[in-house]
């Protein structure tokens, strides 16, 4: 309760930024080191202990009492989740001409998006600040800020002392049925021990964004768990068949916003900061990764440009030149922001390198309407669980956050310049995982 006590009561607001980075944790009970419960559904690497953060129920609380106490912001619930049925929240807040959709937490246990966008979305609702007027002024946002109740709440007894603790995990908990689709998706997860089965819903998207539109019983699949969509003369591989109630309203919910720019929030593993550890500099992880969604204008600067690879397993080809620039452009502001904070910790943003994923919130939302994509990817991890490894994740994901805003709603984002995304590193090699396994994150 302390720590849950102290993040709150933690100015993470906007308009002081970030908390001070002297958060000492008492981490002894973070330190579950290796458990990986249940699997063997990925990505619970990135278990936490969550009581720092945001219940659903409390989330609905706060979103709730901003939307009664502010005028500024629109508040609906545009679904429930599989398991729980807990509501989906979406805000709408500005007016601008630039249409902005941010979603956070797809994956469940990936939480800080969720807590660095409620700062927001109340700096927004109370703010007076010149920042905040531009801001409104300048974008309209359309946020669901969290996409995975089911997964955020996910507990399990981890330590096997007979209470159950709240964890998260990646998928949400929805079981598959015969009937559903052909054949059970290869991104829904059986688990053991009685705990419920779910997908991973960044698999779950669909080009079309309609679930009735998806004729899966007629398409191919290969390797049977695997289905392939042939659209517009590609052949658009693993596809998602829109199963979870939360990617459908999520799906609306982009297409109602119609947006210039799509960014979701993810977290990652530890990964070295390229070039750090050697000679006589000190090693040091990289505190974010991002990514962009470009298309056929890049294939060539393609990390991994199979030429004789069909197009779009390389790369989008839905997106045009101009908004594959404005989403590099959108990499570099992030980039730089974090450098400019002259904090070598910060200084060490890397690329996740892209290929399309289509079943990705992403690669369907980017094509369909035009949007310049941004994923963000903060690093933290089993090691980092501590208080200073969330105030770290939690910095980080604020100043990318505004380091983006800002320069779509002033426009100054057309200054940057788009080639330097290139001379980014990609992250470097992974540190100690425990499982040995390698983790999905986007
Ligand atoms: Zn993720």
């Amino acid at each position: 309760m302390r720590r849950r006590t102290y993040l709150k009561a933690t100015s993470i607001a906007l308009g002081g930024l970030v908390p001070t980075g002297t958060a000492v944790g008492n981490g002894a009970n973070d330190r579950r080191g290796d458990y990986r419960p249940g699997g063997p559904w990925p990505g619970n690497e990135q278990a936490y202990n969550l009581n720092a953060f945001h219940s659903n129920e409390e989330l609905t609380a706060q979103l709730k009492k901003i939307d009664r106490q502010s005028d500024r912001i629109a508040l609906a619930e545009i679904g429930r989740s599989a398991g729980r049925g807990d509501p989906l929240w979406e805000v709408t807040v500005g007016d601008g001409d630039a249409s902005v959709h941010l979603i956070n937490q797809i994956h469940g246990d990936e939480p800080v998006g969720t807590e660095v966008t409620l700062e927001l979305i109340r700096e927004l609702a109370f703010g007076n600040s010149r920042r905040v007027e531009r801001l409104l002024d300048g974008l309209s946002f359309t946020i669901v800020p969290r996409v995975n109740p089911d997964g955020a709440m996910f507990e399990y007894d981890i330590d096997a002392d007979g209470r159950r603790e709240w964890i998260g995990r990646r998928t949400n908990t929805q079981a598959w049925q015969s009937g559903d689709s052909k054949y059970e998706p290869y991104y829904h997860y059986a688990v053991p021990d009685d705990a419920p089965p779910g997908y991973d819903m960044n698999r779950d998207f669909n080009v079309a964004l309609d679930a009735d539109a998806i004729d899966d019983q007629t398409a191919s699949w290969s390797r049977e768990r695997y289905y392939d969509v042939e659209y517009e003369g590609y052949t658009l591989r693993s596809s998602g068949l829109m199963l979870s109630p939360e990617v459908r309203a999520v799906a609306a919910s982009a297409l109602r916003a119609d947006p210039d720019y799509a960014i979701t929030h993810h977290h990652q593993g530890r990964y070295l900061y390229p070039g750090s550890g050697d000679g006589n500099r000190p090693s040091k992880q990289t505190v974010m990764s991002v990514m962009p969604a470009y298309g056929p204008a890049y294939r060539n600067r393609s990390p991994f440009n199979d030429p004789d690879a069909p197009v779009e397993q390389v790369v989008d080809p839905f997106v045009d030149a101009e908004t594959s620039e404005r989403s590099l452009q959108l990499n570099v502001l992030v980039e730089e922001a974090l450098a400019e904070r002259g904090n070598s910790v910060f200084d060490s943003v890397t690329r996740y390198g892209y290929y399309p994923l289509w079943g990705s919130y992403l690669d369907t939302v980017c094509p369909r309407t035009g949007a310049a994509g941004l994923l963000y990817e903060v690093t933290g991890q089993t090691d980092d669980r501590g208080q200073q490894g969330i105030g770290r994740m939690v910095q980080a994901t604020t100043v990318g956050f505004l380091a983006t805003f800002e320069a779509m709603a002033d426009g100054s984002i057309a200054d940057v310049d788009a080639e330097k995304y290139w001379d980014i590193p990609l992250a470097g090699d992974p540190l100690d995982n425990p499982h040995g396994v390698e983790v999905p994150t986007r």
